[in-house]
């Protein structure tokens, strides 16, 4: 039944499925995306063959001189594109790149500050239920109530009480920009590393478009995958601070550059071997982004963001800190009556895709949660621009206000169909 040599119909049926899922609906999952053909091809090439444990010129198998060039291609343009001094570009994911940036800075019990899960923080920034909650000592910050927003004096109040050895600035859920200035300052008043997860807006950073964390972090992690439009993976850049970032004392007494430190916990410390035909997909990925046409898409993801945010406040929505700087929002839908399960089981009838989200101060348990999160990265991908964000915005609402009637949300249905069968997933 499972000859290699005859093509597998099961899977590749299910392929198609999820291609033609994708092509019509609407996606508006805040950490997705769709890649271009280039990307897609070298994520499925030969180069998935190949064993390449080490870095370029320093490996343990033979035959590496064209992965070897690979790889240093995407490291180049990683640090063009964010005017950085150092990339690793072998982190499987984000959560592995962020693992790999704890091992190189703490030890098993250190204490860590993050941004609260349920504020918008994601899991390896200390949750419990993660290696990062489980290893280390977390404690948290979060949004103020009334704003919805970070307030750095608190921020400052927090690291000082608690003495974090390091501290981390970015999130899952937050949909304003990011002073990294005044985390640095708070983060040297208490003598700890600042560590940036630029995962969700690095897209929007790279080009200029929100504030840049590299000339104030010790260390930046993301994953290449949401607004940057890779493939799945992730990444750690350096900017200044790269030679010698807080004076660590290693081994011996030898004062050893953060790099190698880096480079290190990724391979060997936390990694095998590197995925090669997705060092090549970020390679390509990278280069896309460095490109003019990559400005035009992100500037158009934030007018999307922009315009989606206007039309659901204009519609009574309430969104947390009442708009957004970046690619996303997150919708508190209390006032509306909804939970973000129900919210997002509805969307999800008529082919809109959104993950139900924990809001600030939420009252409601992460399975059920009180809000919605919805991002514009992937929509702008297929070419949809301000005016169709009214247009969806309608279709959401009219969906979670009839969600019990299955002849509207049939109808949305069909609309979304229309709005988007006859786009490709990738409109270069
Ligand atoms: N960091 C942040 C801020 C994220 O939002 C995510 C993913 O959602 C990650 C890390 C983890 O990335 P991955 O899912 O690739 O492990």
């Amino acid at each position: 039944k499972y000859s290699k040599m005859k093509r597998d119909e099961q899977i590749f049926d299910l392929i198609e499925a999820e291609k033609q899922r994708q092509l019509e609906g609407i996606e508006l999952i805040a950490s997705e995306n769709f890649v271009s053909e280039q990307v897609m091809e070298a994520a499925g090439s030969v180069l998935t063959n190949k064993y390449a444990e080490g870095y370029p010129g320093k490996r343990y198998y033979g035959g590496c001189e064209v992965v070897d060039e690979v790889e240093t291609i995407a490291i180049e343009r990683a640090k063009e594109l964010f005017g950085a001094a150092y990339a690793n570009v072998q982190p499987h994911s984000g959560s592995q790149a962020n693992t790999a940036v704890f091992a190189a800075c703490l030890k098993p019990g250190d204490k860590i500050l993050g941004f609260d899960l349920s504020h918008g923080g994601h899991l390896t920034h200390g949750s419990p239920v993660n290696f990062s909650g489980k290893l280390y000592n977390p404690v948290f910050y979060g949004v103020d109530k009334e704003t919805g927003l970070l307030n750095y004096d608190k921020i400052a109040e927090v690291a000082k009480k608690e003495q974090p050895k390091l501290i981390i600035a970015g999130a899952s859920a937050y949909s304003r920009d990011i002073n990294f200035e005044k985390f640095r300052e708070i983060a040297d008043s208490v003598g700890a590393i600042l560590f940036a997860d630029i995962s969700h807006p690095a897209g929007l950073i790279a080009k200029g478009v929100l504030s840049d964390p590299i000339p104030h972090c010790h260390i930046v992690s993301t994953t290449t995958h949401k607004t940057l439009r890779g493939p799945r993976g992730g990444l750690i850049l350096m900017g200044k601070d790269f030679e010698n970032p807080f004076g660590l004392k290693l081994k011996n007494g030898n004062l050893r550059m953060m790099s190698s430190l880096l480079d290190s916990a990724v391979f060997p410390g936390n990694q095998g071997g590197p995925l090669e035909h997705i060092i090549a997909a970020k390679a390509i990925a990278f280069g896309e982004a460095l490109s003019e046409d990559f400005l035009h898409y992100i500037v158009q993801v934030k007018k999307n963001a922009a315009a989606m945010a206007k039309a659901f406040v204009d519609r009574g929505y309430n969104i947390i800190s009442n708009g957004t700087d970046n690619h996303m929002m997150l919708i508190d839908l209390r006032n509306k009556d909804i939970s973000g399960k129900e919210g997002e089981e509805a969307l999800g009838k008529a082919n809109i895709t959104v993950n139900k989200n924990m809001v600030p101060f939420d009252d409601k348990s992460p399975f059920v949660t009180s809000g919605i999160r919805i991002g514009t990265a992937a929509v702008t991908s297929r070419g949809l621009v301000e005016e169709d964000m009214e247009a969806v915005v309608n279709l959401i609402d009219e969906v979670l206000m009839n969600r019990e009637d299955n002849t509207k949300i049939e109808a949305a249905k069909n609309h979304v169909y229309r709005l988007m069968a006859h786009r490709p997933l990738f409109k270069a």
